[in-house]
């Protein structure tokens, strides 16, 4: 049976699809449910619980079906959106705080009205574009689909051009391959002088600390092809595929040469050979020995070089690091203050920012965040000025994206019970009242009821330092401030509940690395009992213990212990300070947030002063 090619289906699809959103959209628009003042009617009455502004239309959806149409989802044409706006707004954020409206948007105009004049020419073209191919017999003899699956499907020159520019605060990486981008650019000088260029360099990091984006630089630097291919396409249905895509991806390198092949994730494939717990010779392990005979197969200055990356250097096949394979690696780690400035400024190109936005604080704000994560955080604060209509970006934008990055969006709108608050009021406070007396622990910046994310309250506070090397004494006071809402639940709520979890959870990882990684604990000594290598069962690895089940049983012990005195601690700490929790908890409960300052005049008998604006940044403002 002859089958048609999975371009062709897709065109159809697309090609129908498109239709049906012309014709929805041109019979949606007759159809109006509502007049102007009824919408507005209905506003004033409280009815609406959600609503989008889309160009010229909002469609609502309303608490309790309306009466006259019995729908409770309506639409209506507005004339003027932007003079709708101005005139609700006041409206709008009175019933939005209040939680009466749960959610509403207005997306930008204008964006609707473009798509509706290029969706019949889109229509038209789609349609010209399959009866082309209907003539040229595509469709009748494209045969069997398997027939590409041996082929690499690799991306060629197609993404946008990335330089040296682009990547931020790896000064010391980029000099490394400034060596494969000179060669690149006149391999003749090398070939001439008999210098031996290494072709392949595994880049080894954590993710999101730029290996994708230094691989893609490298290319755009030398102006060179680059050809990717992630590690993960390897480990497909059939055995031989994988193997033959590697053959596949480096005939096309060669045809392309001087070029960049990067293999993303290479532990994938890379893994070590012959651990596995099931036949020697699987699917991986040809893949990788296809790798290894194209690497070797090099001739000397080819004009290819091969760069990879993972995060799991120690688990690649030894076989793959030899001389004249990935021979020499180039650590990318999360950047230092000055690197997450730089990448900063990086990803506010193109940005408007208002005067008060200052990187540097921004960056020492972020210790361990990654390249990705800044870009993200950056990208954040920019989505919420142009939901805000702002062309400009402002340190506000900034603090609530960084808020949104680490515990999500904040949740007005969530209908809470007086006793729920009460709960989180009390855990919040537990965690203040005890940080505040454990003298490695930072300042609190300010304690919220006020849902976010998962979570439903929280008690902020920035790290000082890098935090690179904490003590034990650091990391055990971190533990018994990360029990103080457990704590004060039980000490004064009479019951707990389970919105400690997360406390808990990161508690015990402290205590079981104080324990078991980095030798803090007298009764298992100064030893190390990390989990030890990995071993293939199936299609799953596992982890093998490199310690007896005796040592097992003593680190849950001592675990345990640890934490039970943390718990005591924390538990002492906050007896003695019932009246302070207390206090924070009444102010928690009339006002939703307490500022660092605010908490600081409550914990030293101070009358408690106005709230002014708290910004995560603050921590960093003094270091300047
Ligand atoms: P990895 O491959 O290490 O997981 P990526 O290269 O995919 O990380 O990085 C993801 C994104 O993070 C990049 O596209 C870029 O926007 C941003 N990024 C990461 N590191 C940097 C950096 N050093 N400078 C600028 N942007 C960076
Ligand atoms: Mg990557
Ligand atoms: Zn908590």
């Amino acid at each position: 049976m002859k089958k048609p090619r999975i371009f062709t289906v897709v065109l159809y699809i697309v090609v129908l699809a498109l239709l049906f959103t012309w014709i929805v959209s041109f019979f949606g628009n007759k159809a109006d449910d509502l007049s102007y003042s009824q919408v507005v009617e209905l506003f004033q009455n409280e009815q609406v619980k959600k609503f989008t502004v889309d160009g010229q239309k909002i469609y609502l959806e309303l608490h309790k079906p309306e009466e006259t149409t019995g729908k409770k989802n309506l639409t209506c044409a507005l004339a003027n959106p932007d003079s709708f706006r101005l005139e609700m707004k006041d409206l709008l954020d009175k019933q939005h705080a209040a939680g009466v409206l749960e959610d509403y948007h207005f997306v930008p105009q204008g964006s609707w009205s473009a798509y509706e004049l290029i969706l019949p020419l889109l229509i038209v073209g789609g349609v010209l574009l399959l009866l082309w191919f209907l003539a040229m017999g595509k469709l009748s003899n494209s045969g069997n689909p398997a027939a590409n699956f041996g082929k690499a499907r690799t991306t060629l020159g197609i993404q946008e051009k990335v330089t040296f520019e682009d990547v931020a605060g790896a000064e010391e990486e980029k000099e490394e391959l400034q060596e494969i981008v000179d060669f690149l650019r006149n391999p003749a000088k090398f070939k001439e002088i008999g210098a031996k260029i290494p072709h392949g360099l595994l880049l080894v990091g954590p993710p999101g600390t730029g290996k994708t984006l230094l691989a893609r630089a490298v290319a755009g630097e030398a102006d060179v092809q680059f050809l990717s291919i992630s590690g993960s396409d390897f480990v497909e249905l059939y055995v031989g595929v994988g193997a033959s895509r590697v053959r596949d991806l480096f005939e096309q390198a060669k045809k392309v040469a001087p070029a960049i092949v990067f293999i993303d994730e290479i532990d994938a494939v890379g893994r070590k050979r012959g651990s596995g717990l099931g036949g020697g010779h699987d699917e991986k392990e040809q893949t990788l020995n296809q790798l290894l005979v194209e690497m070797d197969g090099f001739t000397k200055n080819e004009g290819v070089i091969v760069l990879a990356a993972t995060n799991r250097p120690d688990i690649l096949d030894p076989a793959l690091l030899r001389p004249g394979r990935f021979d020499r690696q180039i650590h990318v780690g999360a950047p230092d203050v000055k690197g997450r400035e730089d990448i900063l400024k990086v990803h506010s190109r193109g940005k408007r920012l208002d005067e008060n936005v200052d990187l540097k604080l921004v960056a020492r704000s972020t210790v361990g965040f990654t390249g990705a994560d800044l870009s993200n955080l950056m990208n954040e604060a920019a989505i919420r000025a142009a939901r805000e209509n702002r062309k400009v970006l402002t340190m506000e934008d900034l603090n609530e994206a960084m808020m949104k990055i680490m515990a999500g969006p904040e949740k007005r709108s969530r209908v809470r019970q007086r006793k729920d608050l009460k709960e989180t009021a009390i855990h919040e406070a537990g965690h203040a009242v005890a940080m505040y007396h454990l003298p490695t622990q930072d300042p609190v910046l300010q304690i919220t009821i006020v849902p976010r994310g998962q979570s439903l309250g929280a008690t902020w506070h920035i790290p000082r330092d890098d935090g690179f090397n904490p003590t034990r004494n650091q990391m055990y006071e971190e533990i018994v401030g990360l029990l103080g809402g457990r704590v004060a639940e039980a000490l004064f709520l009479g019951d707990i509940s389970v919105g400690a979890s997360n406390d808990i959870d990161r508690a015990t990882k402290l205590a079981r690395d104080m324990v078991a990684r980095f030798g803090m604990c007298e009764e298992l000594g100064t030893v190390s009992y990390l989990d030890g290598g990995e071993v293939f069962i199936g299609r799953d690895y596992q982890t093998t213990k490199s310690y007896s089940e005796k040592v097992a049983g003593t680190i849950d012990d001592q675990v345990k212990l640890l934490i039970d005195k943390a718990y005591a601690q924390c538990a002492e700490i906050l007896k003695a300070n019932e009246d302070k929790v207390m206090a924070v908890v009444d102010h928690l409960l009339a006002n939703e947030s307490m500022t660092g300052a605010q908490f600081a005049d409550c914990m030293e008998g101070r009358e408690i002063g106005e709230a002014t604006k708290v910004s995560l940044f603050d921590a960093h403002k003094d270091d300047m």
